[in-house]
């Protein structure tokens, strides 16, 4: 081992064992984002390191500690993206996606943060990225926070998240708020920590969120942003946490929730969880109508969220019973040199008739007992058995190989019926 290369830290394969749970959670993600009417897009992993500045901003987290930059061949300075709403915006732009049309979109990847590696938090994570465009009511934000719901109950996970709502305002709103925050925190700078005393120059509302229990009193008597919205921001928070009572859905409005990006305004939420940890927001996202113009588009309306799959995944491992596809369904045991050959031919027949089994036949021979382990050890609920004695009778031997049944001898085509009949009651 001491000669043979390992992953670069915070970057994580997904083993073959894994996987199924993947699989099981992008196919309930598909179908409930299908149910909804949005299509998928697809977008470069790489982009000019501008973008990031431009969008996320300078002072932020993102910009100022954790991109993965570098420069190309060429001298461009590129980065591995840290998120996506950025380079899907770019991409609507650039291809004129925006122009008095709207867009109901996600995808579905890797984003790249140097980050210090612990639970939950990665320096290679798999988010999926949901994101509207060209709407400016309420309604869609509603929309989001509904389709998130649902996918919470497919998922089985419900009961381990709760969604917690804030309205940030428009640009001016806050800007007036800003400047109360700042006077506020002027007046009791005994009590700020360091991270906080250099907020304060640079972006002071992330001061509200501090995980610092020392500063929870300076914090907790601060102004609160709420008092100085506007009758329009105020308005649209209203119309959809009315949206949310009226069909049952449960959220705590947090006034110190302010993202760290500063190109939210109006809704801003997240879904969090007590269940991993510090590592607790599995989904977050708001209303970044500003982003628009800032990459140089005309005036818009965007909303959208983003999801951490890692955290999800993590999320659900806490249930029991996941009703996962397993990757073999049936073991084909061959013996004999006829066995061998007719096997391969009796398999692609199978796999014509019978095209949702999960068939995978045994490699390099063996005698009948090995190759029963190594059908065990699959995990098959059957082995279809051949030895060159069935070959020339022309059946097939099935052995149940979970229930302690017999084995029974088929024709060929009998075999194929009795599949058929297996995935159909299962
Ligand atoms: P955090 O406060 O946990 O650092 P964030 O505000 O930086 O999160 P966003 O940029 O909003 O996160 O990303 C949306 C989601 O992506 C997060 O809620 C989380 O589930 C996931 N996420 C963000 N960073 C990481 C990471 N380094 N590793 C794993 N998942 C992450
Ligand atoms: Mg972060």
């Amino acid at each position: 081992m001491a000669n043979t290369i390992q992953a670069i830290r915070g970057m994580h394969d997904v083993l073959p064992e894994q996987t199924p749970l993947w699989q099981y959670a992008e196919k309930i993600i598909r179908d409930v984002l299908g149910a909804y009417g949005y299509s998928e897009i697809r977008l470069p992993v790489v982009e000019k390191t501008e973008l990031f500045k431009r969008s996320i901003g300078e002072v932020t987290d993102i910009v100022e500690k954790e991109m993965y930059t570098f420069e190309d061949r060429n001298g461009d300075s590129l980065t591995l993206r840290p998120e996506g709403t950025a380079g899907c915006l770019r991409a609507c732009l650039e291809h004129g996606l925006l122009n008095n049309q709207t867009h109901r979109l996600w995808y579905y990847g890797p984003m790249y943060r140097h980050e210090r590696p612990q639970k939950g938090r990665y320096r290679q994570f798999i988010q999926l990225g949901v994101e509207t465009y060209g709407m400016s009511g309420p309604d869609i934000d509603a929309e989001l926070i509904l389709l998130m719901d649902r996918l919470w109950k497919k998922l089985g996970i419900r009961d381990q998240v709760r969604l917690q709502l804030n309205s940030l305002g428009t640009i001016a709103e806050r800007g007036v708020y800003r400047e109360n925050l700042v006077q506020y925190f002027q007046a009791h700078l005994e009590q700020l920590d360091e991270d906080s005393l250099r907020r304060l120059q640079t972006n002071p509302l992330r001061i509200l969120d501090t995980k610092n229990p020392a500063m929870r009193d300076v914090v907790d008597n601060a102004p609160e942003l709420r008092d100085y919205l506007g009758a329009d921001s105020s308005g649209h928070f209203s119309a959809i946490t009315g949206v949310l009572d009226e069909l049952g859905i449960a959220y705590e409005i947090n006034t110190r929730l302010v993202r760290g990006l500063d190109y939210y305004s109006k809704t801003v939420f997240e879904w969090v969880t007590d269940a991993l940890g510090s590592q607790g927001t599995v989904c977050a996202g708001g209303r970044y109508d500003n982003l628009i113009e800032q990459l140089g588009g005309k005036a818009n309306h965007a909303v959208g969220f983003a999801m951490g799959m890692e955290r999800l995944l993590a999320l659900m491992e806490t249930r029991d019973n996941l009703p996962m596809a397993k990757p073999v369904d049936v073991y084909m045991v061959r013996v004999g040199a006829k066995a061998e050959q007719q096997g391969l031919r009796f398999a692609e027949m199978l796999r014509d008739a019978v095209p949702e089994l999960n068939l995978q036949v045994n490699m390099d021979g063996g005698s009948f007992k090995s190759q029963f382990k190594k059908a065990d050890k699959s995990a098959a609920d059957y082995a279809i058995i051949l030895g060159d004695d069935e070959v020339e009778r022309g059946e097939v031997g099935i052995k149940p190989l979970r229930d302690g049944q017999d084995q029974q001898m088929l024709s060929q085509s009998q075999a194929i019926i009795f599949f058929q009949s297996y995935l159909l009651s299962r």
